[in-house]
């Protein structure tokens, strides 16, 4: 895998993710020599820009960006970006794109490499990749294509078979890189190289000695400006078909063979296909949804969601999903994996918990069941690290138990700048390597675990869509799904002290 010579281009290069994220992505690669020596950036959408438009709207976005940068060096990868407008569904663009991606690959003396990432509605992921392959634009005679498209894949199992069979009537499935910005997250990755690359970790990773598995995704923030679009989505689509499952199959995978992208992804499918989907019957005791309702927090009162903009008044799309299931496996069997996400909770953080089992027979004393138990917590974000907390005696008369943590904090290795997500997963796509992009059949089965639960929440209307209150952590129904009253979920904020929680 290398940097080949490459025309990188963006449809809906007018919009947000364009400008936030994708292009301060790029230029950061640019000033760390990560990019080839040749190489355009074509912007394509419908807004009239010139090549000048596009360039002074890309430079305000770097010289805000968070990352390191300079003017001089904007400048000069500045000169790399072109723009062409177009409409998305009109044939005859598609043949001026092939012409202007043939006039730019001789004036630069670049090969037919060529990079298409569909950062656009996903309505129009079944109309631009056939347009693109109608003009033979996903050809490989003249040098490898890529098609990048951004989740949500699909909206539920039908329509995400039917995204995959028009996309693999004319892709192939390594030319197609499904982007899940999580799996850019170098917490994320160290989750592999915990579980493989200690020896003490992965002797203990089993039914044996794991009692049950978390994983926490919590937002402060509320939808946003994104009314219209998470109203027809919702939590589950939005967060848990795709970065939870991902970090899920990470955790649970059975180690690979090499580190080859194909070895990487068959571990991971296997544990998507051994997901035991809940049966409809279960799906109101083990799938928690809720929504969040107005509150007051830090004396300002914030909307409920109902509330907000471009929400339907009588909406009943979760901004909160808690699920509780099992994976089929002989590593897993028996072992209940708790995972959740939501809207307008206490503090952001994403992280996963593995709670080992308790010694059996303990000797001293204890304030609860919990301080007998090992916790091995992995802190995606914020204030990214690892931390594992084991029992000591407690100073003083007798042999009372305490838990204290050894902790890890990214923030420590303070000469080491830790990547953004996009900036990796770009740079893996000009590399070719699909290792940290969703493959067709994780997808589907992913699909396959969640729609019972999306059918019974939206056939239903017995099952119950909980309210909590902005600021809350969900509703309390979803401490009901662990079975034993001494457990509950971990409480993030316990162990993080960074400031901005
Ligand atoms: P966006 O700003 O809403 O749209 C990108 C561009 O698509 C717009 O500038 C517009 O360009 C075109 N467009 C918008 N609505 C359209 C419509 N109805 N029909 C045809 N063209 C339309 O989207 P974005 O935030 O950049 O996100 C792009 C993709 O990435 C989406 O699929 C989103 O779900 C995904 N994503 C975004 C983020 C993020 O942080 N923004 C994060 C994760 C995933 P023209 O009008 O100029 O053609």
């Amino acid at each position: 895998m290398n940097n080949d010579k490459h025309i990188y281009t963006i449809f809906g290069a007018s919009g947000d993710l364009t400008r936030r994220k994708l292009i301060p992505a790029l230029y950061s690669l640019y000033v760390q020599n990560l990019l080839p020596d040749k190489f355009i950036i074509l912007g394509a959408a419908r807004s009239p820009l010139s090549n000048e438009d596009f360039r002074n709207i890309m430079k305000e976005s770097i010289l805000n960006s968070n990352e390191i940068h300079d003017k001089s060096s904007a400048e000069e990868f500045l000169k790399h970006l072109y723009y062409i407008g177009l409409q998305y569904d009109n044939p005859n663009d598609y043949i001026q794109l092939k012409e202007y991606l043939e006039k730019l690959r001789s004036k630069f003396d670049i090969p037919g490499n060529t990079i298409f990432y569909l950062s656009t509605p996903p309505s129009l992921y079944k109309v631009i990749p056939v347009h693109l392959a109608a003009v033979g634009l996903n050809e490989t005679d003249d040098g490898w294509k890529r098609l990048i498209i951004e989740k949500p894949f699909g909206f539920d199992l039908q329509s995400a078979i039917e995204l995959k069979d028009l996309l693999l009537k004319d892709w192939k499935e390594e030319q197609i890189y499904r982007i899940d910005h999580y799996l850019g997250k170098e917490t994320v990755q160290n989750v592999l190289v915990t579980r493989f690359s200690n020896g003490i970790f992965e002797p203990l990773w089993n039914r044996n000695y794991i009692h049950h598995i978390e994983v926490t995704a919590a937002e402060n923030i509320g939808i946003e400006n994104r009314g219209g679009y998470y109203d027809s989505i919702g939590a589950l689509r939005d967060m848990i078909q795709n970065h939870l499952l991902q970090v899920v199959g990470l955790i649970s995978m059975e180690p690979p063979s090499s580190l080859e992208p194909l070895s990487i992804r068959n571990e991971i499918l296997k544990v998507f296909q051994s997901l035991r989907p809940l049966r409809r019957e279960e799906v109101a005791k083990y799938a928690v949804r809720g929504q969040y309702i107005s509150s007051v927090i830090n004396n300002e009162t914030v909307k409920g969601y109902r509330e907000e903009k471009n929400i339907k008044p009588d909406s009943k799309t979760e901004t909160f999903a808690a699920i509780k299931f099992y994976i089929d496996n002989w590593r897993w069997g028996g072992v209940p994996f708790y995972i959740r996400t939501g809207k307008r909770l206490p503090t952001r953080v994403t992280e996963v918990v593995i709670h080992f089992k308790p010694t059996p027979h303990f000797l001293f004393t204890r304030k609860n069941i919990q301080e007998a138990c090992n916790k091995l917590i992995l802190r995606i974000q914020p204030d990214e690290g690892m931390l594992l907390e084991i029992g000591i005696k407690t100073p003083g008369a007798g042999f009372e138990v305490q838990n204290i943590d050894l902790d890890f904090r990214y923030s420590e290795l303070a000469h080491q700048r830790i990547p953004g997500a996009y900036e990796r997963l770009l740079h893996d796509t000009i590399r070719g390597d699909n290792t940290l992009f969703a493959r067709t059949g994780e997808v589907i089965e992913a699909w396959k675990f969640l729609t019972p639960i999306l059918e019974e929440w939206s056939n239903n209307p017995n099952v119950p869509l909980y309210g909590y209150p902005a600021g809350t952590w969900g509703p309390k129904e979803a401490d009901n799904l662990f079975d034993d009253e001494n457990q509950t979920w971990h409480f993030p904020c316990r162990n993080l002290t960074n400031s901005n929680l």
